[in-house]
């Protein structure tokens, strides 16, 4: 374990949350709505701010690895709980990083029970659309200094990440290829309003320090 006796403080006196992984919405008892987001590098960024001072709340999403034990972690499972409490823990937060992979949807009348398996050859479950947590968190009257948000894409990742940077109204944007979900390794674009940085290839735990730089300089 990397403890933060010899690394510069630069942090210290900041307060950071991070949310990671993916929300799980349930459909019944056993069934669910979910995505393949590991959370690795929301507990990695948390980690390593956590390491440079910061005082840092993880959001975690079901199945977020096991975090520093100086970062505070609330386990969540679906977007209204992550919603809840990161909106309580921003309330005091000079840096909010949404790293977690919400559902964008959840079932409308999830049931208590297991349903029972269907003869019929379809089914149909309505769906509703989840709230927008970095969205919120941005507007919020006394929102953080500095919210950044994550924007997975497949294709035109820096037109599709300008265009989040304004819808959402967060500071900044991380662009990044869909493929670096569930990889060892991380690249993409910071994206502001006054620039573009490219993001090279590297291991997921460098690219949470690049951010934290990256950050510190907003
Ligand atoms: O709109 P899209 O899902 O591509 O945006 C990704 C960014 O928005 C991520 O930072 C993610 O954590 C955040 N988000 C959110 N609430 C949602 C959907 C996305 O906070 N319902």
């Amino acid at each position: 374990m990397l403890l933060p006796l010899l690394v510069p403080q630069r942090l210290q006196g900041q307060t950071w949350v991070i949310n990671a992984g993916p929300t799980v919405e349930p459909w019944d008892a056993v069934r669910v709505l979910s995505n393949r987001a590991t959370g690795r590098l929301g507990m990695l960024l948390a980690n390593a701010a956590a390491i440079e001072g910061a005082q840092v709340t993880l959001i975690a999403g079901a199945g977020t690895p096991e975090s520093h034990p100086l970062v505070a972690r609330i386990d969540v499972l679906t977007a209204a709980e992550m919603l809840q409490q990161c909106a309580q823990s921003a309330g005091k937060a000079d840096v909010f990083v949404g790293t977690a992979a919400v559902s964008d949807y959840r079932f409308a009348k999830p049931i208590q029970a297991k349903l029972k398996r269907q003869s019929c050859p379809k089914m149909q479950a309505e769906l509703i659309a989840n709230p927008d947590i970095i969205a919120h968190i941005a507007a919020m009257p006394k929102r953080p200094k500095k919210v950044i948000a994550f924007a997975a894409e497949s294709s035109q990742h820096i037109e599709h990440g300008k265009q989040k940077l304004q819808r959402k109204k967060v500071d900044a944007i991380v662009a990044n290829d869909v493929s670096n979900m569930g990889s060892d390794q991380a690249s993409g674009w910071w994206i502001t309003p006054k620039q573009e940085v490219c993001l090279p290839q590297m291991s997921k735990s460098q690219f949470a320090y690049v951010l934290i730089e990256h950050i510190g300089q907003e």
